[in-house]
């Protein structure tokens, strides 16, 4: 690791093989360079939006702590969406991964091919949700509030079920 780390938020979500695929670029994640994953939040299982009919999506939010810049780390996640051989032809059509940078230490980016915070943040509950669960008091730099004070914008209501995790007790009572 370099000596400066950033906070970042970063969104995964899947709708071809989802289980496998968030496992897989996971595992990516914890291998990208001068990056360790801090933070996991449960996954949501997600309608999709846009094109109907297709599969759920499985979402989640992680942190991460990078000495990365946002670019690199945008390089970073799309060479993952890359290996993990994520199709483009379809927008908004299923997808292997996704990856997208939510918030990145309190930075606010406004360039062609990166936008932070992320501009569906909050309007769509698969971001914010998991990202209030592991990050309540993590700053939204434009709105200069903390996240879980910022659900009031939420117009893509997408979340079907938040999934127990494999250490929740399941099916008890
Ligand atoms: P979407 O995530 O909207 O379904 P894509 O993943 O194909 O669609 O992203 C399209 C473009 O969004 C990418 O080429 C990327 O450069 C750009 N982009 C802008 N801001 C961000 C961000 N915060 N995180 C990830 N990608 C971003
Ligand atoms: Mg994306």
């Amino acid at each position: 690791m370099t000596d400066k780390t950033f906070g970042a938020y970063v969104a995964l979500g899947s709708n071809i093989e989802p289980d496998e695929n968030i496992r897989r670029g996971l595992a990516l994640l914890r291998e990208v360079r001068d990056t360790r994953l801090v933070a996991e939040s449960s996954r949501y299982r997600t309608a999709p939006w846009g094109i109907e009919t297709q599969p759920d999506f499985i979402n989640l939010v992680v942190a991460l702590s990078t000495g990365l810049t946002p670019l690199e780390l945008l390089e970073a996640t799309q060479e993952i969406e890359r290996r993990l051989a994520r199709r483009r032809d379809l927008k908004n059509g299923p997808r292997t991964i996704d990856l997208d940078i939510l918030l990145y230490d309190g930075q606010m980016l406004d360039e062609d091919d990166l936008k932070i915070p992320h501009p569906g943040l909050l309007i769509r509950d698969f971001m914010l949700v998991p990202l209030i669960e592991i990050a309540p008091e993590a700053m939204h730099p434009v709105r200069g509030l903390p996240v879980r004070a910022l659900t009031e914008e939420i117009r893509y209501r997408q979340i079907l079920e938040r999934l127990p995790s494999e250490d929740e007790h399941q099916g008890c009572g």
